[in-house]
């Protein structure tokens, strides 16, 4: 088997992922690799393909809890950044923070991206997850994304009906060998004024319900028209702690972390809103925060 270390140049060795997630939890990744382009990553890719091992593809880090054993293979972390505005129109690449393009966007007039304000992590990962806000989603706003593909070796352009886009779902979610390179969002033209107003208050909403400790956002979907935060805090476990993790006293989807909290202890909390759920309203929680490594 071929040695990663001289398969790919630029890539390290036993990183560690705490820093590059919002929970701030989580052990080391054996190699760790930053893709500043889209060569990179394809590069990477195929390193990985061609020494077996098995890879994770990072954004923002801000949907994801990492095991405190780490990841025993190679994290491509995404770090592709450039982006153009044409006419009402965003090309970014996926590495593009969404909060910039929130920001570009309404700097040159246009309007349609407000609602994203305040969320963490690039553009690619918020379409792999359909990322939304105040009833509207990334899937109201993508034209279309370039995907590679990693079994054919090919890169296309979707359009946006092909992307299967659901709550907090797409076509990439399932497909695991479907990476997210660029995405082309339309825009309208909008009203700077009225859009920074817009933005004012859904920031003081976040600012409100969303706690600055770490945490990774909602760690569940809401189960059809239910609120998870509301299901969690119904069952009275709203500021419920193990050790240094704690689910958020305001707000009982966000688990936060109170200082080097753990994995394992987060895990606790995820399964305990779980059982206390089920027992008391026969509804299935589904986490949307996703796993990295072996727990
Ligand atoms: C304080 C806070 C508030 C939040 N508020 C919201 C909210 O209002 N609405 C909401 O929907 N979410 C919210 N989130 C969750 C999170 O920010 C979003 O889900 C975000 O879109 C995740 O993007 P990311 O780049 O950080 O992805 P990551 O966490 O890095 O990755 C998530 C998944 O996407 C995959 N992925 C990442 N990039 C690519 C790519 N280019 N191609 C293929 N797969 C890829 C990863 O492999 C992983 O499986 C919040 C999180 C925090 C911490």
């Amino acid at each position: 088997m071929k040695d990663i270390l001289k398969e790919l140049s630029g890539v390290q060795k036993n990183v560690s992922l705490a820093p590059y997630t919002t929970f701030k939890i989580g052990g080391k990744a054996k190699y760790f690799y930053e893709a500043k382009s889209k060569e990179d990553l394809v590069k990477a890719i195929k390193a990985a393909k061609e020494t077996g091992l098995p890879f994770f593809i990072l954004g923002g880090g801000s949907n994801i809890l990492v095991s405190d054993k780490g990841f025993n293979g190679l994290v491509i972390k995404i770090q592709n950044t450039k982006y153009e505005i044409q006419d009402m129109r965003v090309v970014a690449d996926a590495g593009v923070l969404l909060n910039k393009l929130v920001d570009e966007s309404v700097r040159v007039g246009l309007t349609g991206l407000e609602w994203a304000t305040g969320i963490p992590g690039t553009v690619g990962g918020a379409v792999r997850g359909n990322a939304g806000a105040f009833g509207v989603s990334m899937a109201d706003t993508v034209k279309s994304v370039e995907v590679f593909n990693i079994n054919s070796g090919s890169m296309n352009q979707w359009s946006n009906g092909s992307v299967e886009f659901g709550y907090r779902d797409s076509i990439f979610k399932r497909d695991k060998d479907l990476i997210i390179f660029s995405v082309v969002l339309e825009l309208k033209k909008g009203n700077k004024e009225i859009s920074k107003r817009v933005i004012k208050r859904h920031l003081a909403y976040r600012k409100k319900r969303q706690s600055l400790l770490s945490s990774a956002g909602s760690v569940f979907e809401n189960p059809f028209d239910k609120s998870a935060g509301y299901l969690i805090e119904q069952c009275g476990l709203n500021g419920k702690k193990i050790n240094k993790a704690m689910i958020y006293k305001e707000h009982g989807n966000f688990i936060v972390n109170l200082g080097n909290a753990k994995a394992k202890d987060v895990i606790k909390l995820i399964n305990l809103c779980k059982k206390k759920v089920r027992e008391k309203f026969r509804i299935e929680l589904k986490e949307e925060i996703e796993y990295l490594g072996e727990f």
